[in-house]
């Protein structure tokens, strides 16, 4: 139980990577809110885990100071807030990304950092400790073709990482990033481009350890780095991807 009294809040927790790190964060003992733009996929895994559901749009500002007021009350206090909620554009070059896509990928896995920070961070300075985690990518550190401008959105979440780290370590605050390689969730065929056995027969060729990751390996990365285990931890961007980026 290594998160007991511990709150969380996690985003875009109603469904893959995000689920998984919510599971592992209530079977650590922390309180979880469950935020999501898809109320009924929250719902689902608040019920399931004893957490609160909340209806977010992390890249909308009103949306994400809603959702930190709620915390603040439902919560009483974030002790651990975790950037997940993301989206990928349809895989295609560079020229041909529309620039409605382009727009929506940044706002979705980039803006929504800065607003949880301006919406959070101030009351999380205030308690005097506390954990952000980013859920980036392996293409944010290796990017592959056609996926270019998602690649750019996880490396733009990798500098921040850093930059947000340089900034709130006097304050307490740690800040830490996750790359996970592609998993069985719905995003894994922008990864592929076509889901057929032989395009993840090629994908799964790149990754040394010979699987795709589950959102319970990404759980149990979020769940260490979020907790006191990692209190000399902070600016990194723990690659867990089975060697994908060696
Ligand atoms: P991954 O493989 O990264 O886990 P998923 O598509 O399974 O990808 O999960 C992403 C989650 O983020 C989904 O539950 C989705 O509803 C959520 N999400 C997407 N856009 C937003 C948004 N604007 N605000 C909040 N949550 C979002």
């Amino acid at each position: 139980m290594r998160l007991t009294g511990k709150t969380a809040i996690v985003t875009g927790a109603g469904s893959g990577f995000g689920a998984g790190i919510a599971r592992r964060f209530a079977a650590e003992g922390a309180r979880v809110m469950v935020a999501d733009i898809n109320s009924g996929a929250a719902e689902a895994v608040a019920a399931e885990i004893g957490g609160i559901a909340q209806r977010v749009d992390v890249s909308m500002a009103e949306s994400v100071a809603e959702l930190a007021t709620l915390a603040e009350h439902g919560l009483g206090g974030v002790d651990i807030l975790v950037n997940n909620a993301g989206v990928t554009h349809a895989p295609a070059a560079l020229e041909d990304v529309t620039e409605a896509d382009f727009d929506r990928v940044f706002a979705v896995n980039c803006k929504s950092v800065y607003l949880t920070a301006c919406a959070l961070v101030p009351a999380m300075k205030a308690r005097g400790a506390g954990a952000i985690l980013n859920v980036a990518s392996t293409a944010g550190l290796s990017p592959r073709p056609r996926l270019n401008w998602y690649n750019a959105s996880k490396g733009w979440m990798v500098t921040a990482t850093k930059a947000m780290a340089v900034e709130l370590a006097p304050a307490g605050l740690r800040v830490n990033a996750i790359c996970p390689v592609a998993g069985e969730t719905p995003l894994l065929k922008s990864f592929l481009g076509e889901d057929t056995p032989e395009m993840r027969a090629k994908f799964l060729a790149t990754i040394p350890i010979g699987r795709f990751s589950t959102p319970e390996d990404m759980g149990n990365a979020a769940v260490f780095l979020c907790s006191d285990e990692a209190s000399m931890i902070t600016g990194v961007a723990l690659e867990v991807d089975g060697g994908r980026c060696i």
